[in-house]
């Protein structure tokens, strides 16, 4: 019998949990949206990635495919991982919503309950450093009192890692100026993915707080 090292263990555990939590989602009924949705998107890509990204919930491509952000936000979300050199299949990719709302409606509450413990669970396998939450839903699912407007752009500390809000890829599309904001935020996030890694390290178990820049620099001396 092969060798296994205790890496492979435990990456051979989170893969066997993943897989239940998909099962899960595959044959959810909690809320109306099953009844109307095509296919579940549970979510894709390396599930030991230290950075995930989180939407809103599927449209249309991604409910004929089963697969998140493969429309047209999907295209800007994936040249933009290119332009800080990561691969999609690099990163993990997921979304608040596991089913598509009709005619791409907002969410409603009692469905954002209802699909709650299953990002819960994915994020707790996963146990990332930054979650990038793309657009307003995604920021206040972690981050209820956030403001998109004010809060994209800065690293927020939660209880085990942080979130980087920016604008949602879509609506990046429909404004030139949010598409600016959202490429200047998109090239941070390898600097930001940094600066939350060394904070995780020095033992930043402060409670949920906004970190603005400076307070970064100094507390760490990095000169970034
Ligand atoms: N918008 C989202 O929020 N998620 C997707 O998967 C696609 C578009």
């Amino acid at each position: 019998m092969r060798e296994y090292t205790s890496d492979e263990y435990i990456r051979m555990d989170k893969e066997k949990l993943f897989q239940e939590i998909n099962n899960n989602i595959k044959n959810c009924t909690k809320c109306r949206l099953c009844k109307t949705a095509t296919n579940p998107v549970p979510g894709e890509g390396n599930i030991s990635s230290k950075i995930i990204f989180i939407g809103e919930a599927p449209g249309y491509y991604e409910d004929v495919s089963g697969r998140p952000f493969v429309g047209r936000a999907g295209k800007l979300l994936e040249s933009s991982l290119q332009e800080i050199g990561y691969k999609r299949e690099e990163v993990w990719i997921g979304n608040v919503i596991k089913h598509r709302p009709p005619e791409n409606r907002e969410p409603l509450p009692d469905e954002i309950a209802a699909c709650k413990p299953y990002l819960d669970l994915q994020l707790e396998t996963i146990s990332p450093i930054m979650v990038v939450t793309l657009g307003r839903y995604a920021m206040n699912y972690f981050y209820p009192q956030g403001k998109i407007s004010v809060d994209r752009g800065n690293l927020i500390k939660l209880k085990d890692y942080y979130i980087y809000p920016v604008y949602h890829p879509a609506a990046a599309l429909r404004s030139y100026n949010m598409l600016q904001d959202f490429k200047t935020d998109f090239m941070k996030i390898p600097e930001m993915l940094q600066r939350a890694e060394r904070l995780l390290a020095s033992g930043d178990k402060g409670e949920e707080s906004r970190i603005p820049d400076q307070d970064i620099d100094g507390q760490l001396g990095l000169g970034l």
